[in-house]
């Protein structure tokens, strides 16, 4: 075993240990407060998923097949404004693709707004909300601040009827927007902000893409969040750790509405990646400015862009894993994520040869018109993957870089005089080399031992360097684009001006490539180990008939080291 294998092994022997979520949920189910476990993802379809998501949906995904329980997935569409079915039918993709399989627990906040009306007019009923006439700002200005309490709010003194009817008016659509909203009714000089009578309902006279025209009014998060999770009988409902100090407003609302069982709050940090922008707003100016080509461009982390640039998802889970589950805030590195999809591919991905930048190699003894198959092995890791036979003739393509006129030191791979192993091939020695009249390398030269079919040496003598080839005339061509990341690394994320540091090198596009045969029947999300070169996999939007296009998902080299 490696050494890296062996601290994998290490780390998932850590990983055994439950995380702070497992332990709240196995003691909820020893004191019986519950007797399932119900989870949900719920995004705001607001935008593309980004792998900061992936973990939320395979941790609640994967705390509901553990305890075996329930999982929904959840629209949370109670904000008319911003929300587009382009975004739902995305998400519903890349929570599949994930494996989280909410089976038939699909739902839309937005079809609860009848049932959160209710909730309400109870409030109301109980005493605990009140109309308020205040303004957004006038509202802010008597909210108090950490060091001051709030002011009662004139409306706080109304009657329930009065309440009632002028809440009834707010539906009715008898008032304009932002002059009345739905206040509950708590504590104006909590030390915790969020329990000065938060706002519950506020009046938009907007349409929704669900509910159409039937609602001018709409429930605030902090009011609508809880009740979906209670109508659905969520029982841990787990966020990340910005919504910490609305827990108690959180808890609020379940006790006031009495629901028998009421679900629970739990927050974790959120996963950031070093150097890696999620954040939606940012990455739409990054669309909309076209600096990448659309939400799924390779360089960005949204699910929809890892699958395109050829990331699995047991890559993803893996990472989220590796991340672990925690309260303290802090970011991945992206060279993780890049240590998880090589470790997945490795035995899986038929390891072909493919020449990004070519060079033409004349093997000057080779028969003239001969071609003959030889036979290669798909990967020497996975038996399983077999073999296949490669067309070899006197005319083939090598890598530029492998041959070099002055080679510096420890170089060994062409250079006249020098002999090397062309893979599962031949061993061949370099004569020399032709250049076009700007001295740039066109031909490469060299002779063939019969002897050596297959690569091995006839007669003992060894070579330093192997390299990859493909035949001349029995080769594909395709484009093949190499990244790297869309942000500067050096410099960080952001310019003083707050605008992005971008890498004007984020995108290289190889477009002479050339490739084995075998490639042309390549598929559309196909992924193979380009010998010596990485993992590459096949685009599924620039792809066309008889025109491939590989992104590179990751080179094969990595300094990575997994931390302890
Ligand atoms: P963003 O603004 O980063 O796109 P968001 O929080 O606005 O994300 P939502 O659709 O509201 O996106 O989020 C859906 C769920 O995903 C929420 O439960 C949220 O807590 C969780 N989530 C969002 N970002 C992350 C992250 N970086 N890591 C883990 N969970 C996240
Ligand atoms: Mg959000």
């Amino acid at each position: 075993m490696s050494e890296i294998e062996k601290e994998i092994v290490d780390s998932a022997e850590v990983k055994e240990s439950k995380n702070f979520i497992e332990q709240i949920i196995e003691k909820d189910l020893a004191e019986g407060v519950y007797d399932t476990v119900h989870t949900r993802f719920p995004p705001e379809p607001n935008g593309y998923l980004h792998i900061g998501h992936a973990k939320s949906i395979l941790l609640n995904y994967g705390l509901s097949q553990k305890y075996n329980g329930k999982f929904n997935l959840r629209f949370d569409d109670t904000n008319p404004t911003k929300e587009k079915a382009e975004f739902v039918e995305s998400i519903k993709a890349d929570v599949k693709w994930l494996g989280a399989d909410w089976e038939d627990r699909l739902f839309f906040a937005s079809n609860y707004f009848d049932q959160m009306y209710e909730a309400a007019v109870k409030l109301i009923k109980k005493g605990k909300a009140y109309v308020s006439d205040l303004s957004a700002e006038q509202i802010r200005e008597y909210r108090g601040s950490l060091t001051e309490p709030g002011k009662e709010d004139p409306g706080s003194t109304r009657s329930v009827e009065e309440n009632l009817t002028l809440f009834e008016d707010m539906k009715a659509g008898k008032y304009e927007d932002g002059t009345k909203v739905l206040r509950a009714r708590i504590d104006m000089a909590s030390p915790n902000i969020n329990m000065r009578d938060p706002v519950i309902y506020r009046v938009a006279h907007m349409s929704h893409q669900n509910t159409g025209d039937k609602w001018c009014i709409y429930p605030m998060y902090d009011f609508a969040h809880p009740i979906e999770d209670a109508i659905e009988g969520v029982t841990h409902s787990i966020c990340t750790l910005e919504f910490e100090d609305h827990r108690p407003l959180y808890d609020w609302v379940v006790r006031e509405l009495e629901y028998p069982h009421p679900p629970k709050q739990i927050e974790f940090a959120k996963l950031y990646l070093t150097n890696v922008v999620t954040g939606k707003r940012y990455i739409k100016k990054l669309v909309e400015q076209g600096i990448v080509d659309g939400w799924d461009d390779p360089r960005l982390v949204s699910i929809a862009a890892l699958r395109r640039r050829g990331f699995t998802p047991e890559s993803i889970k893996k990472f989220v894993e590796l991340c672990g589950i925690s309260k303290a805030q802090s970011s991945a590195d992206y060279a993780m994520l890049e240590y998880c999809i090589r470790e997945d591919l490795k035995a899986k991905a038929p390891r072909m040869m493919a020449i990004l930048d070519p060079v033409k190699l004349v093997i000057d003894n080779y028969p003239e018109g001969q071609t003959e198959m030889l036979p290669v092995v798909n990967n020497p890791e996975n038996e399983a993957l077999g073999s296949r036979e490669v067309p070899f003739g006197k005319e083939l393509y090598i890598e530029r870089e492998d041959f070099m006129e002055e080679p510096p030191k420890k170089y060994f791979r062409m250079f006249p005089g020098n002999e090397v192993r062309l893979m599962s091939a031949y061993f061949v020695k370099c004569t020399g080399c032709v250049k076009d009249e700007n001295g740039k390398v066109v031909e490469v030269h060299c002779t063939y031992d019969p002897e050596s079919r297959g690569g091995n040496s006839p007669d003992g003598r060894k070579v330093k360097g192997t390299i990859h080839w493909v035949s001349a005339e029995q080769s594909v061509k395709a484009q093949v684009r190499l990244y790297e990341n869309i942000i500067d690394e050096e410099k960080g994320v952001y310019n003083e001006d707050g605008s992005l540091n971008l890498n004007p090198n984020s995108l290289t596009t190889l477009t002479e490539c050339r490739l084995e045969p075998a490639f042309a029947q390549a598929q559309a999300y196909d992924r193979f180990q380009f010998v010596r070169q990485g993992f590459f996999c096949v685009d599924y939007k620039d792809t066309k008939p008889g025109e491939l296009v590989f992104n590179r998902i990751v080179s094969l080299k990595s300094s990575y080291v997994l931390p302890k």
